[in-house]
């Protein structure tokens, strides 16, 4: 029987809930246990496809093209799985799926209600986990924190599945926060109290209580929580702020909780946990290593989440290569007024990663310029590759009046248009060119060099692409198509001859990078970085025992 374990948040958000259920996710795959994780997230959009960046950070995008919250980022980067669309359920899912039903007359006359229809849709959901993914463990985390009006039916849900699963087969960990108080130089356990109060409410007992913190805590505060919260001291997990997310696990692991759930699921370790890999890895997040930077230049750049994975890619090819990269967080349309141009100058790469909307999309295509004449490192993503081709006809044709049909519906030249399929689309979600798609590599180029295979597949999210039209003039100029869908209609990445390294992708490669697995084409990137700030030789890679450990 498959084995559930419910993760709640209580007393405020933003305190690394999905983090920590990727890292737990990571402590039973270590033990030999397959697993797979959910998010419940109780808004009622029906996918965060069609939000704003700045109100939900980046969306992530799955193999079958669901667009996602973005701890299913976390999910795959922490237990290296493919998640599918049933991951992510939403009230909006939900509530359409429940009243569809009820206008085809499938509930014969009944009353539709919260309990119990809206509940049995949402177990239904939880059950496709396993069903669609064959995990034998399935974490669902549920959005919000305890005490919000939305996330009420979700925990009604959860705590039915208790009497439906049996106690071995269910588990509830509770993530607080515990705040710290200056003027006395202590943290404080009564929110913690009160929210698993607030739970018991509800009707769900907490089997364990995660206690996040910025501050060490000391053990009565342990047993002060086990006391209120009613759970014995193993079951209390204090989890300090780390320097590294990829921290966690290891934290985690150290404090015994891989086996305190397993017990609690009346299960046995399958295997020892191999943590070679992550300590290395943590440990070189964690020592001070040559610096690049990365002039990143983007819409959305005050909220940092919306740029999440791409982030997170530099990051682990960084890592990977031995170097810190160091982001310059660039506004595009403060370029556009001739204002921080001296963080893309002083960076060794530019980068422009996807975005929406015409604000700001001159700015980019002047770094984009910037960046090819002077043979600056260039990592297009998605609106980066189709900005890049914008900016290269202009030069070809010496004008400024090439451009997206996304942002200048009446261009003379429409060098990036809507895709044909596109055309007669009017509803804005979930109708993109999503997900898996594959791309052939073109040998003797940059990106087959990088790939070092002929055939990849690559997740997408866009609606527009370059216009065929415009393929021969763009050879001329001096742009090689990298990568081409398998029929030869589609550009899927493209690149500058006589540069050192501009690539520019119509996917999201961000999407697959895995912290023991960087992207190649980023690997391939930063290594371009490093070679242009002067800091690393690929001959001699770097000997960690000789740099000074970073303090934490
Ligand atoms: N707005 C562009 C399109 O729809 C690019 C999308 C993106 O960068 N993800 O094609």
């Amino acid at each position: 029987m498959t084995k559930y374990i419910f993760l709640t948040g209580g007393v405020v958000s933003s305190v690394g809930k999905g983090v920590t259920a990727a890292a737990i996710g990571r402590l039973l795959k270590e033990r030999g246990f397959s697993v797979a994780v959910q998010k419940l997230d109780p808004y009622i959009n029906v996918d965060p496809g069609t939000m704003s960046p700045y109100q939900h950070g980046e969306v992530f995008v799955l193999d079958d093209g669901a667009e996602t919250d973005l701890d299913l980022g976390h999910y795959e980067r922490f237990i290296d799985i493919s998640l599918n669309q049933v991951c992510n359920v939403t009230t909006g899912q939900v509530y359409a799926e429940v009243i569809s039903k009820e206008r085809r007359g499938d509930y014969l006359g009944g009353t539709i209600q919260v309990i119990p229809h809206i509940t049995n849709e949402i177990k239904r959901r939880i059950g496709l986990v396993p069903k669609t993914t064959g995990a034998e463990i399935v974490l669902v985390e549920i959005g919000g924190t305890v005490g919000d009006i939305e996330s009420l039916p979700f925990l009604e849900a959860l705590r039915q599945m208790r009497t439906d699963l049996g106690r071995e087969n269910s588990l509830y960990v509770h993530v607080t926060w515990l705040p710290y108080i200056g003027a006395t130089g202590e943290l404080k356990t009564k929110p913690t109290q009160h929210s698993v109060r607030e739970l018991r409410s509800i009707g769900i007992s907490p089997d364990v209580i995660i206690a996040r913190s910025d501050h060490p805590v000391t053990h009565d505060l342990i047993e002060k929580i086990a006391l209120f919260g009613d759970v014995e001291e193993r079951a209390v997990v204090p989890l300090i702020t780390a320097l590294n997310l990829y921290e966690v696990p290891l934290v985690l692991d150290r404090l015994g909780l891989g086996e305190f759930l397993l017990e609690r699921l009346g299960e046995k370790p399958r295997r020892k946990p191999d943590w070679d890999e992550w300590e290395n890895f943590v440990t070189k997040a964690k020592h001070i290593l040559p610096e690049v930077k990365i002039a990143l230049v983007g819409k959305y750049v005050e909220l940092h989440d919306a740029y999440f994975s791409v982030r997170e890619a530099l990051e682990h090819a960084g890592l990977a290569l031995g170097v810190d990269v160091k982001i310059n967080w660039v506004h595009s349309s403060d370029l556009e007024k001739d204002k921080n141009w001296e963080y893309v100058k002083q960076a060794d790469g530019v980068l422009v990663p996807g975005g929406f909307g015409s604000r700001g999309t001159e700015g980019k295509i002047r770094a984009i310029r910037y960046a090819r004449e002077e043979k600056v490192p260039y990592l297009g993503l998605c609106l980066g590759l189709q900005l890049l081709v914008v900016e290269f006809v202009r030069h070809i044709l010496n004008t400024d009046e090439p451009n997206s049909t996304e942002f200048d519906r009446g261009t003379t030249y429409p060098v990036i248009d809507l895709m044909p399929d596109q055309r007669d689309i009017a509803d804005m979600g979930g109708t993109m060119r999503l997900g898996l798609y594959p791309c052939e590599l073109q040998p003797g180029t940059i990106a087959s060099a990088a790939y070092d295979q002929a055939l990849v597949n690559e997740r997408h999210r866009h609606r527009f692409e370059v216009n065929n039209a415009y393929r021969s003039l763009l050879n001329q100029g001096g742009m090689v198509f990298s990568g081409i869908s398998p029929d030869g209609r589609l550009v899927e990445i493209v690149e500058i001859k006589n540069h050192p390294f501009m690539v520019a992708t119509q996917f999201h490669p961000e999407f697959l990078s895995r912290p023991n697995r960087p992207h190649p084409l980023f690997l391939a990137y930063i290594e371009a970085v490093a070679k242009r700030a002067g800091v690393i030789d690929t001959q001699h890679p770097i000997n960690l025992e000789s740099i000074e450990s970073r303090k934490s």
